[in-house]
Protein backbone atom coordinates (compact mmCIF):
# COMPACT_ATOMS: atom_id res chain seq x y z
CA UNK A 1 0.00 0.00 0.00
CA UNK A 2 1.37 3.17 -0.56
CA UNK A 3 0.54 6.35 1.04
CA UNK A 4 1.59 10.35 1.12
CA UNK A 5 3.22 12.57 3.38
CA UNK A 6 -0.11 13.30 5.09
CA UNK A 7 -1.26 10.05 5.52
CA UNK A 8 1.66 9.20 7.23
CA UNK A 9 1.75 11.72 9.87
CA UNK A 10 -1.98 11.25 9.83
CA UNK A 11 -1.26 7.56 10.53
CA UNK A 12 1.60 8.40 12.79
CA UNK A 13 -0.87 10.58 14.91
CA UNK A 14 -3.36 7.82 15.63
CA UNK A 15 -0.50 5.34 16.63
CA UNK A 16 1.19 2.27 14.64
CA UNK A 17 -1.24 0.14 13.31
CA UNK A 18 -4.21 2.38 13.10
CA UNK A 19 -3.97 2.10 9.13
CA UNK A 20 -5.60 -1.22 9.64
CA UNK A 21 -8.74 0.44 11.06
CA UNK A 22 -11.38 2.93 9.48
CA UNK A 23 -10.95 6.10 10.95
CA UNK A 24 -14.47 5.89 12.97
CA UNK A 25 -15.39 4.80 16.49
CA UNK A 26 -16.87 1.21 15.87
CA UNK A 27 -18.73 -0.98 17.80
CA UNK A 28 -17.90 -3.88 16.62
CA UNK A 29 -21.46 -5.56 15.94
CA UNK A 30 -22.32 -1.62 14.87
CA UNK A 31 -20.68 -0.29 11.98
CA UNK A 32 -23.15 2.53 11.29
CA UNK A 33 -20.75 6.13 11.54
CA UNK A 34 -23.04 8.16 13.85
CA UNK A 35 -23.32 11.91 12.99
CA UNK A 36 -24.14 14.99 15.37
CA UNK A 37 -26.44 17.72 13.55
CA UNK A 38 -25.53 20.77 13.82
CA UNK A 39 -28.90 23.14 13.00
CA UNK A 40 -31.92 22.23 13.34
CA UNK A 41 -33.52 23.86 10.31
CA UNK A 42 -35.40 22.74 7.22
CA UNK A 43 -32.50 21.76 5.70
CA UNK A 44 -31.74 18.89 8.51
CA UNK A 45 -34.71 18.18 9.83
CA UNK A 46 -37.09 17.45 6.48
CA UNK A 47 -34.62 15.91 4.25
CA UNK A 48 -31.05 15.09 5.84
CA UNK A 49 -32.33 13.10 9.28
CA UNK A 50 -35.04 11.26 7.10
CA UNK A 51 -32.61 10.01 4.88
CA UNK A 52 -30.32 9.40 7.80
CA UNK A 53 -32.70 7.06 9.39
CA UNK A 54 -33.18 5.18 6.00
CA UNK A 55 -29.48 5.04 6.11
CA UNK A 56 -27.67 1.57 6.85
CA UNK A 57 -24.28 3.00 6.99
CA UNK A 58 -25.11 5.88 9.31
CA UNK A 59 -27.42 6.73 11.91
CA UNK A 60 -27.86 10.26 13.93
CA UNK A 61 -26.13 10.01 17.54
CA UNK A 62 -26.27 14.06 18.60
CA UNK A 63 -28.18 17.06 18.06
CA UNK A 64 -26.74 20.74 18.40
CA UNK A 65 -29.90 23.43 19.04
CA UNK A 66 -30.44 26.61 20.58
CA UNK A 67 -33.95 25.24 21.08
CA UNK A 68 -33.69 22.53 23.81
CA UNK A 69 -37.55 21.71 23.25
CA UNK A 70 -37.49 21.10 19.58
CA UNK A 71 -34.04 19.33 20.37
CA UNK A 72 -35.78 16.78 22.41
CA UNK A 73 -38.30 16.32 20.23
CA UNK A 74 -35.75 15.19 17.57
CA UNK A 75 -34.11 13.18 19.82
CA UNK A 76 -37.09 11.13 20.91
CA UNK A 77 -37.86 10.54 17.34
CA UNK A 78 -34.37 9.49 16.44
CA UNK A 79 -33.61 7.51 19.28
CA UNK A 80 -30.50 10.36 20.77
CA UNK A 81 -29.97 10.06 24.21
CA UNK A 82 -30.53 13.40 26.03
CA UNK A 83 -26.90 13.72 27.11
CA UNK A 84 -25.83 13.98 23.36
CA UNK A 85 -27.99 17.02 23.15
CA UNK A 86 -25.85 20.11 22.63
CA UNK A 87 -26.09 24.00 22.23
CA UNK A 88 -24.27 26.59 20.78
CA UNK A 89 -22.39 27.50 23.83
CA UNK A 90 -21.44 23.71 25.26
CA UNK A 91 -20.78 22.11 21.40
CA UNK A 92 -16.96 22.19 21.80
CA UNK A 93 -18.00 18.75 24.58
CA UNK A 94 -18.71 16.92 20.85
CA UNK A 95 -15.01 15.95 21.49
CA UNK A 96 -15.65 13.74 24.39
CA UNK A 97 -19.18 11.61 22.70
CA UNK A 98 -17.12 8.25 21.38
CA UNK A 99 -20.54 8.11 19.59
CA UNK A 100 -19.96 11.10 17.17
CA UNK A 101 -18.16 10.08 14.02
CA UNK A 102 -19.11 13.45 12.05
CA UNK A 103 -20.57 16.18 11.99
CA UNK A 104 -23.35 17.90 9.73
CA UNK A 105 -23.57 21.62 9.52
CA UNK A 106 -26.36 22.92 8.48
CA UNK A 107 -26.32 26.72 9.82
CA UNK A 108 -26.37 30.06 8.57
CA UNK A 109 -23.61 30.49 6.25
CA UNK A 110 -21.24 32.89 8.08
CA UNK A 111 -21.53 30.01 11.16
CA UNK A 112 -19.79 27.20 8.69
CA UNK A 113 -16.52 27.83 8.99
CA UNK A 114 -16.61 28.15 12.63
CA UNK A 115 -18.33 24.90 13.18
CA UNK A 116 -16.35 23.10 10.97
CA UNK A 117 -13.02 23.81 12.35
CA UNK A 118 -13.94 23.44 15.84
CA UNK A 119 -15.52 20.07 14.31
CA UNK A 120 -12.35 18.85 13.49
CA UNK A 121 -10.52 19.86 16.61
CA UNK A 122 -12.66 17.43 18.42
CA UNK A 123 -11.57 14.91 16.13
CA UNK A 124 -14.76 14.51 14.43
CA UNK A 125 -14.97 14.42 10.35
CA UNK A 126 -16.90 17.22 8.48
CA UNK A 127 -20.24 16.96 6.57
CA UNK A 128 -20.79 21.04 5.91
CA UNK A 129 -23.50 22.46 3.50
CA UNK A 130 -23.47 24.47 0.43
CA UNK A 131 -22.00 27.41 0.21
CA UNK A 132 -18.76 25.86 2.21
CA UNK A 133 -18.18 29.58 3.53
CA UNK A 134 -18.76 32.98 2.99
CA UNK A 135 -15.08 34.09 1.76
CA UNK A 136 -12.10 31.90 -0.16
CA UNK A 137 -10.10 32.26 3.40
CA UNK A 138 -12.82 30.92 5.52
CA UNK A 139 -12.67 27.81 2.80
CA UNK A 140 -8.88 27.32 3.09
CA UNK A 141 -8.75 27.52 6.69
CA UNK A 142 -11.98 24.45 7.22
CA UNK A 143 -9.17 22.01 4.85
CA UNK A 144 -6.23 22.91 6.95
CA UNK A 145 -8.02 22.48 10.03
CA UNK A 146 -9.59 19.25 8.68
CA UNK A 147 -6.19 18.15 7.28
CA UNK A 148 -4.16 18.77 10.45
CA UNK A 149 -6.53 16.98 12.50
CA UNK A 150 -6.41 14.07 9.35
CA UNK A 151 -10.47 14.29 9.52
CA UNK A 152 -12.77 14.11 6.22
CA UNK A 153 -14.40 17.32 5.23
CA UNK A 154 -17.13 16.88 2.66
CA UNK A 155 -19.38 19.32 1.46
CA UNK A 156 -23.08 18.80 0.68
CA UNK A 157 -23.27 18.82 -2.84
CA UNK A 158 -26.18 16.44 -3.15
CA UNK A 159 -27.13 16.95 -7.06
CA UNK A 160 -23.52 15.15 -7.48
CA UNK A 161 -25.00 12.26 -5.89
CA UNK A 162 -28.20 12.26 -8.42
CA UNK A 163 -28.29 9.93 -10.64
CA UNK A 164 -29.80 12.16 -13.71
CA UNK A 165 -26.89 14.50 -13.17
CA UNK A 166 -24.44 11.63 -13.28
CA UNK A 167 -26.26 10.41 -16.57
CA UNK A 168 -26.04 14.15 -17.85
CA UNK A 169 -22.33 14.37 -17.18
CA UNK A 170 -21.93 10.78 -18.84
CA UNK A 171 -23.90 11.26 -21.76
CA UNK A 172 -21.57 14.54 -22.52
CA UNK A 173 -18.24 12.67 -21.67
CA UNK A 174 -19.59 10.35 -24.06
CA UNK A 175 -19.35 12.98 -26.33
CA UNK A 176 -23.29 12.34 -27.40
CA UNK A 177 -23.93 16.34 -27.86
CA UNK A 178 -20.53 17.02 -29.99
CA UNK A 179 -18.69 19.82 -28.64
CA UNK A 180 -20.29 21.74 -25.99
CA UNK A 181 -21.30 24.93 -27.49
CA UNK A 182 -23.11 26.44 -24.50
CA UNK A 183 -24.59 26.24 -21.03
CA UNK A 184 -27.99 27.60 -19.44
CA UNK A 185 -29.41 27.34 -16.22
CA UNK A 186 -31.12 29.32 -13.83
CA UNK A 187 -32.60 28.64 -10.54
CA UNK A 188 -34.40 30.95 -7.80
CA UNK A 189 -37.37 31.48 -5.81
CA UNK A 190 -39.29 34.31 -3.98
CA UNK A 191 -37.99 35.20 -0.39
CA UNK A 192 -40.22 36.36 2.37
CA UNK A 193 -38.68 38.96 4.58
CA UNK A 194 -36.69 38.64 7.64
CA UNK A 195 -34.89 35.04 6.39
CA UNK A 196 -31.43 35.22 7.69
CA UNK A 197 -30.36 34.52 3.87
CA UNK A 198 -31.32 38.26 3.64
CA UNK A 199 -28.81 39.37 6.44
CA UNK A 200 -25.51 39.92 4.48
CA UNK A 201 -23.34 38.90 7.91
CA UNK A 202 -25.28 35.72 8.35
CA UNK A 203 -25.53 34.93 4.38
CA UNK A 204 -22.36 36.35 2.89
CA UNK A 205 -24.75 36.62 -0.68
CA UNK A 206 -27.90 36.72 -2.09
CA UNK A 207 -29.32 33.95 -4.55
CA UNK A 208 -25.92 33.54 -6.27
CA UNK A 209 -24.71 31.82 -2.63
CA UNK A 210 -27.89 30.58 -2.04
CA UNK A 211 -29.20 28.92 -5.86
CA UNK A 212 -26.99 30.30 -7.78
CA UNK A 213 -24.20 27.99 -6.70
CA UNK A 214 -26.58 24.76 -8.19
CA UNK A 215 -25.85 26.52 -11.72
CA UNK A 216 -22.21 27.45 -11.03
CA UNK A 217 -21.27 24.10 -9.87
CA UNK A 218 -23.45 22.26 -12.28
CA UNK A 219 -21.85 24.51 -15.12
CA UNK A 220 -18.58 23.40 -13.90
CA UNK A 221 -19.23 19.61 -13.82
CA UNK A 222 -21.21 19.80 -17.32
CA UNK A 223 -18.24 21.63 -18.93
CA UNK A 224 -15.89 19.29 -17.42
CA UNK A 225 -13.35 21.80 -16.67
CA UNK A 226 -12.57 25.04 -14.98
CA UNK A 227 -14.19 28.26 -16.18
CA UNK A 228 -10.80 31.01 -17.19
CA UNK A 229 -13.70 33.78 -18.05
CA UNK A 230 -16.41 35.51 -15.65
CA UNK A 231 -18.77 38.60 -15.60
CA UNK A 232 -21.65 39.57 -13.67
CA UNK A 233 -24.50 41.40 -13.57
CA UNK A 234 -26.68 42.28 -10.39
CA UNK A 235 -30.16 43.83 -9.66
CA UNK A 236 -32.73 44.92 -6.90
CA UNK A 237 -36.32 45.31 -8.74
CA UNK A 238 -38.45 45.32 -5.80
CA UNK A 239 -37.54 47.97 -3.75
CA UNK A 240 -39.43 46.70 -0.83
CA UNK A 241 -36.81 47.16 1.48
CA UNK A 242 -35.94 43.50 1.55
CA UNK A 243 -32.67 43.97 -0.83
CA UNK A 244 -31.00 46.80 1.28
CA UNK A 245 -28.04 44.26 1.64
CA UNK A 246 -27.92 41.72 -0.79
CA UNK A 247 -29.04 41.75 -4.64
CA UNK A 248 -32.27 40.72 -5.58
CA UNK A 249 -31.21 38.79 -8.91
CA UNK A 250 -28.06 38.22 -10.52
CA UNK A 251 -27.00 37.27 -14.09
CA UNK A 252 -23.54 35.93 -14.78
CA UNK A 253 -21.46 34.45 -17.87
CA UNK A 254 -18.12 31.96 -17.78
CA UNK A 255 -16.33 30.80 -20.66
CA UNK A 256 -14.28 27.88 -20.49
CA UNK A 257 -10.89 26.62 -22.07
CA UNK A 258 -12.30 24.52 -24.27
CA UNK A 259 -14.29 27.10 -26.05
CA UNK A 260 -18.16 26.93 -24.72
CA UNK A 261 -20.02 29.67 -22.72
CA UNK A 262 -22.25 29.23 -19.82
CA UNK A 263 -24.72 31.89 -18.47
CA UNK A 264 -26.45 31.34 -15.68
CA UNK A 265 -29.49 33.56 -13.59
CA UNK A 266 -30.50 33.32 -9.76
CA UNK A 267 -33.08 35.39 -8.13
CA UNK A 268 -35.01 35.56 -4.79
CA UNK A 269 -37.83 37.81 -7.01
CA UNK A 270 -39.37 35.16 -8.77
CA UNK A 271 -40.71 31.60 -8.37
CA UNK A 272 -37.98 30.23 -10.85
CA UNK A 273 -37.93 26.54 -11.17
CA UNK A 274 -34.39 25.64 -11.65
CA UNK A 275 -33.03 23.96 -14.94
CA UNK A 276 -30.22 23.83 -16.87
CA UNK A 277 -29.22 23.16 -20.88
CA UNK A 278 -26.75 22.14 -22.48
CA UNK A 279 -26.23 22.99 -26.38
CA UNK A 280 -23.82 21.14 -28.67
CA UNK A 281 -22.46 20.42 -31.95
CA UNK A 282 -24.91 17.66 -31.90
CA UNK A 283 -28.43 18.44 -30.26
CA UNK A 284 -29.31 19.58 -27.10
CA UNK A 285 -30.07 18.35 -23.49
CA UNK A 286 -32.28 19.88 -21.11
CA UNK A 287 -32.70 18.83 -17.51
CA UNK A 288 -35.46 20.08 -16.11
CA UNK A 289 -36.74 20.35 -13.05
CA UNK A 290 -32.56 19.58 -12.25
CA UNK A 291 -32.36 21.18 -8.61
CA UNK A 292 -35.63 19.95 -7.25
CA UNK A 293 -35.25 17.35 -4.49
CA UNK A 294 -37.02 14.84 -6.44
CA UNK A 295 -38.39 13.79 -9.59
CA UNK A 296 -35.83 15.35 -11.84
CA UNK A 297 -36.48 15.00 -15.77
CA UNK A 298 -33.41 14.71 -18.07
CA UNK A 299 -34.46 15.11 -22.14
CA UNK A 300 -31.13 14.67 -25.11
CA UNK A 301 -32.66 15.08 -28.38
CA UNK A 302 -30.18 14.81 -31.37
CA UNK A 303 -30.13 16.26 -34.98
CA UNK A 304 -29.94 13.08 -36.04
CA UNK A 305 -33.45 12.25 -34.55
CA UNK A 306 -32.14 10.30 -31.19
CA UNK A 307 -33.88 11.38 -28.16
CA UNK A 308 -33.14 10.10 -24.70
CA UNK A 309 -35.47 10.24 -21.70
CA UNK A 310 -34.13 10.42 -18.19
CA UNK A 311 -36.86 9.88 -15.17
CA UNK A 312 -35.99 8.29 -12.43
CA UNK A 313 -37.82 7.33 -10.14
CA UNK A 314 -35.70 8.24 -7.20
CA UNK A 315 -38.28 10.16 -4.45
CA UNK A 316 -37.13 12.65 -1.70
CA UNK A 317 -34.55 12.06 0.18
CA UNK A 318 -32.96 9.77 -1.14
CA UNK A 319 -30.22 12.78 -2.97
CA UNK A 320 -29.61 13.31 0.61
CA UNK A 321 -28.99 9.35 1.49
CA UNK A 322 -26.32 8.65 -1.18
CA UNK A 323 -24.70 11.94 -0.11
CA UNK A 324 -24.65 10.64 3.81
CA UNK A 325 -23.87 7.13 2.67
CA UNK A 326 -20.95 8.43 0.58
CA UNK A 327 -19.58 10.30 3.88
CA UNK A 328 -19.63 7.27 5.90
CA UNK A 329 -17.82 5.43 3.45
CA UNK A 330 -15.27 7.89 2.76
CA UNK A 331 -15.01 7.62 6.80
CA UNK A 332 -15.19 3.57 7.15
CA UNK A 333 -12.90 3.04 3.78
CA UNK A 334 -10.77 6.00 4.54
CA UNK A 335 -11.20 7.41 0.91
CA UNK A 336 -11.03 10.87 -0.34
CA UNK A 337 -14.72 12.55 -0.89
CA UNK A 338 -16.02 12.90 -4.38
CA UNK A 339 -16.86 16.43 -2.96
CA UNK A 340 -14.28 17.66 -1.05
CA UNK A 341 -13.13 21.19 0.34
CA UNK A 342 -11.29 22.30 -2.72
CA UNK A 343 -14.77 21.53 -4.87
CA UNK A 344 -16.46 24.32 -2.30
CA UNK A 345 -13.38 26.55 -2.05
CA UNK A 346 -13.50 26.31 -6.07
CA UNK A 347 -17.46 27.88 -5.92
CA UNK A 348 -16.63 30.18 -3.06
CA UNK A 349 -13.49 31.42 -5.22
CA UNK A 350 -15.88 31.64 -8.72
CA UNK A 351 -18.46 34.03 -6.45
CA UNK A 352 -16.26 36.18 -5.24
CA UNK A 353 -15.12 37.00 -8.52
CA UNK A 354 -18.54 36.82 -10.04
CA UNK A 355 -19.34 39.31 -7.07
CA UNK A 356 -16.48 41.47 -8.40
CA UNK A 357 -17.21 41.51 -11.70
CA UNK A 358 -20.93 43.04 -10.42
CA UNK A 359 -19.40 45.91 -8.22
CA UNK A 360 -17.28 47.13 -11.39
CA UNK A 361 -20.78 47.48 -13.20
CA UNK A 362 -22.81 48.73 -10.72
CA UNK A 363 -21.43 52.40 -11.62
P1 LIG B 1 -32.99 27.28 8.36
O1 LIG B 1 -33.20 28.72 8.65
O2 LIG B 1 -34.20 26.45 8.13
O3 LIG B 1 -32.13 26.59 9.53
C1 LIG B 1 -31.00 27.20 10.08
C2 LIG B 1 -30.70 26.63 11.45
O4 LIG B 1 -29.62 27.38 12.03
C3 LIG B 1 -31.88 26.74 12.43
O5 LIG B 1 -31.93 25.58 13.21
C4 LIG B 1 -31.51 27.94 13.30
O6 LIG B 1 -32.07 27.88 14.60
C5 LIG B 1 -29.99 27.80 13.35
N1 LIG B 1 -29.29 29.04 13.70
C6 LIG B 1 -28.27 29.12 14.57
N2 LIG B 1 -27.87 30.38 14.69
C7 LIG B 1 -28.63 31.12 13.89
C8 LIG B 1 -28.69 32.52 13.61
N3 LIG B 1 -27.84 33.40 14.16
N4 LIG B 1 -29.62 32.94 12.73
C9 LIG B 1 -30.47 32.07 12.12
N5 LIG B 1 -30.44 30.72 12.36
C10 LIG B 1 -29.55 30.27 13.25
O7 LIG B 1 -32.00 27.21 7.11
P2 LIG B 1 -31.82 26.03 6.06
O8 LIG B 1 -32.64 26.32 4.86
O9 LIG B 1 -31.98 24.71 6.73
O10 LIG B 1 -30.29 26.28 5.61
C11 LIG B 1 -29.20 25.87 6.43
C12 LIG B 1 -27.97 25.62 5.54
O11 LIG B 1 -28.29 24.58 4.62
C13 LIG B 1 -27.56 26.83 4.69
O12 LIG B 1 -26.16 26.86 4.59
C14 LIG B 1 -28.16 26.53 3.32
O13 LIG B 1 -27.42 27.10 2.24
C15 LIG B 1 -28.11 25.03 3.27
N6 LIG B 1 -29.18 24.45 2.45
C16 LIG B 1 -28.88 23.41 1.63
C17 LIG B 1 -29.86 22.86 0.84
C18 LIG B 1 -29.54 21.68 -0.04
O14 LIG B 1 -30.41 21.26 -0.81
N7 LIG B 1 -28.37 21.10 0.06
C19 LIG B 1 -31.17 23.36 0.87
C20 LIG B 1 -31.46 24.39 1.76
C21 LIG B 1 -30.45 24.93 2.55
Amino acid sequence: MQINRREFSCLAALGVGAQLLPSVSLVAEDRRIGYCIVGLGRISMQHFMPAVKMSSKSKVTALVSGHRDKAERMAAEYGVPSGSIYNYENYDEIRKNPGIDAVYIALPNSMHADYAIRAAKAGKHVLCEKPMATSVEQCRAMIQACESACRKLMIAYRCQYEPTHSRAVQLLQEGKLGSIQSIESAFGFLIAPNEWRLDKKLSGGGPLVDVGIYCLNASRYLAGEEPAQVTGLSCVVDKDGRFAQVEETLSWTMRFPGGALASCTCTYGSPMRGYFRVRGSRGTMTVDPAFNYDKLHLLMQLEDGETQEVAPDDPDPRQFLREADHMADCILQNKEPKTPGREGLRDVELIERIYRSCEKRSA
